[in-house]
């Protein structure tokens, strides 16, 4: 069985392309054949520069974020809510899609979001309340939950299309949390695969449907 990582900030090993490793420009290498997404996080917000600016044209990275806003951590709001549309605009340039970290944040990030028309999101490491999940996945927005996720929220095999995987910055393996989340939602553990694999390869670009 393959076991896709839809954000880690754990360095994954050579070659290996099961992962979206989240990663800000310095630490993005074109030669390493690994799939970054190109992260500016909230809590320590940096302007966008070259450098930045040549990391979201390459190729092996098909995703832009974690970015977004944190009102519960990270002491420049305003700071944070310049830098997330700087890398909405270049999201946006480069035609790629978003991963998004928001914490009390949901309303303001919306909003930015529609500002810029955002076609394609995804909410990422949620534990937020159960009325919001629901809400993402009736609009199809792609939620990617960790083992904290995978424990409060019951899945059906109907909201699969929507669902994605993701150790973050947990030590255990991806393998763990798969294993929990066939466990909780009484899904068989191949066709969480099979979906996980599915949703990883579309959302990279790996395959286009
Ligand atoms: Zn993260």
């Amino acid at each position: 069985m393959e076991y896709f990582d839809f954000h880690t900030h754990k360095r994954p090993e050579p070659g290996s392309r099961n992962q979206l490793f989240s990663a800000e420009p310095e630490a993005i290498a074109t030669t390493a054949e690994l799939l970054y997404s190109l992260e500016n996080h909230p809590w320590r917000p940096r302007r966008v520069d070259d450098r930045y600016q040549q990391a979201a044209t390459y190729e092996n990275v098909p995703l832009i974020g974690e970015i977004g806003l944190d009102f519960s951590r990270g002491d420049n709001p305003a700071l944070q809510k310049e830098v997330f549309q700087e890398m909405l605009r270049l999201a946006r340039r480069e035609g790629k899609p978003v991963m998004i970290h928001s914490v009390g944040a949901t309303g303001p990030v919306e909003d930015f979001l529609r500002k810029y028309d955002f076609p394609c999101v995804v909410y990422h490491g949620f534990a937020g309340k159960e009325s919001r999940l629901r809400e993402f996945l009736r609009r199809k927005i792609l939620v990617t939950l960790g083992f904290r996720g995978v424990a409060k929220f019951q899945v059906t095999a109907a909201d699969l299309p929507h669902i994605g995987l993701e150790t973050d910055d947990d030590p255990r393996p991806i393998e763990a949390l798969y294993a929990l989340a066939a466990q909780r939602w009484g899904i068989p553990e191949a066709e969480l695969a099979a979906a996980m694999k599915d949703n990883f390869l579309r959302l990279t670009g790996l395959r286009r449907d």
